[in-house]
């Protein structure tokens, strides 16, 4: 469904539920990394799209100090009294989400009337496709269009950012708050996570697309994983002497072999290729050099594998599927997205055969695994916007 058809359902829904037409409607996507897995914390780069998945966020005001939201189909329902200090829900509550936004804005000392609100969300929830910063960055542009106060976008992806930290406790990243904040039709974003600094790379040859694949498993981890890869990382750091891997080049992780466990110069050596096939991909994109950036993602995919061990037979069996496919049957490139062991892989493919590319992968892969994926494709998307306010 587009954004216009999308919107026109969720007022049709807003109007029945709550007996007259939203005032405002925002909406903010989901989002997909295209290259650039596991460098965030180590201050590198990524390069995260947005995908034509939106969460779509209308309102009407209310009299009172009561926030009442809920989605389209009644399911997911809150309210929030802001007469009261807002403290977070329960961890895993939904809601803690939009409510973390809500405390951004009284944090900027804005004062919020109480509105009715509804929400209507195509970005699959918990599927490595970041619904949470959907959520997010679609409330803080409603709230924007509520309070008349423009945020600017680093200021607001920081604000979902922050939401997401101290009420639904999860220490993320920058990467999709600021993707789904600064996305833009036809780019793709590359995002410095040192200084925080984006560009906008064009990727407007239509020729090419990106299709994700949802492997439909997540492998339930209980050693502590991605806690244990942060700290090799740092303690590859501490030996080189730097405050993190992006100060790191090829030729220093090698001379600091001996200096370095196999395991600990493994990951160096991941975080520091990655890092500059992301810078590559960059250029690969920005002169339509599709062969090159098909090569850098499934080279990405390999060190992911072998290197920083966060993939699983699932997420390799799709990349050894679009390999089989190769060029000659239109698919440049493929690697696993997200921070591993299980969730999606991303392809870059040739537009006019994404019908078939995506029936080939989904029956073999489910001949493999006995798994039926998900498959959608998208070119980059805009970001947040305002429908109506
Ligand atoms: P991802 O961001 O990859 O989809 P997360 O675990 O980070 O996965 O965020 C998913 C959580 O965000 C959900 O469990 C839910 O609490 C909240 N959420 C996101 N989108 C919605 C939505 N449309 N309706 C209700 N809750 C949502
Ligand atoms: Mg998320």
């Amino acid at each position: 469904m587009t954004l216009n058809e999308l919107s026109s359902h969720l007022s049709q829904e807003f109007q029945k539920v709550y007996g007259r037409p939203p005032a405002w409607i925002a909406a903010a996507p989901g989002r997909v990394n295209v290259i650039g897995e596991h460098t965030d914390y180590n201050e590198g780069f990524v390069f995260p799209m947005a995908i034509e998945r939106y969460t779509l966020m209308a309102a009407a005001p209310a009299t009172g100090t009561q926030v009442r939201i809920r989605d389209v189909q009644g399911t997911h329902t809150a309210t929030i009294d802001l007469s009261q200090p807002l403290k977070p829900a329960p961890k895993g509550s939904w809601h803690n989400y939009p409510m973390g936004v809500l405390a951004g804005f009284q944090a900027l000392g804005l004062s919020l009337p109480g509105f009715d609100a509804m929400l209507h969300s195509t970005v699959p929830i918990g599927g490595g496709l970041s619904s949470s910063a959907a959520l997010e960055v679609a409330t803080a542009t409603l709230l924007e269009l509520i309070t008349g106060r423009k945020l600017d976008p680093v200021e607001k992806a920081l604000l979902c950012q922050k939401a997401e930290h101290d009420y639904a406790g999860m220490p993320c990243g920058i990467m999709d708050q600021f993707i789904s904040v600064m996305g833009r039709k036809d780019h793709i974003l590359l995002l410095d996570c040192r200084s925080r600094e984006t560009q906008l790379v064009p990727m407007s040859d239509s020729s090419v697309a990106l299709l994700v694949t949802n492997t439909n498993v997540k492998h339930e981890l209980t050693g502590g994983e991605y806690a244990q890869r942060r700290a090799q990382c740092e303690e590859a750091a501490r030996i080189l002497g730097i405050p993190s891997l992006r100060h790191a080049t090829a030729e220093t992780v090698n001379g600091a072999m001996p200096k370095m466990s196999d395991v600990v110069y493994r990951r160096a050596r991941h975080i520091v290729s990655e890092i500059e096939r992301t810078v590559h991909a960059a250029e690969g994109v920005r002169a339509s050099n599709w062969p090159t950036v098909g090569q850098l993602m499934y080279a990405s995919h390999a060190s992911l594998k072998d290197d920083y061990e966060v993939s699983c037979p699932e997420l390799d069996a799709v990349v050894d599927i679009a390999l089989n496919i190769g060029l000659k049957g239109g698919v440049y490139g493929c690697r696993m997205t997200g921070g591993g062991f299980g969730g999606c892989t991303v392809a870059l493919v040739d537009s006019s055969r994404v019908q078939a590319i995506s029936e080939q992968i989904a029956t073999a892969y489910e001949k493999k695994t006995g798994i039926k994926p998900t498959l959608f494709e998208s070119r980059p998307a805009a970001g947040a916007s305002v429908i109506k306010g």
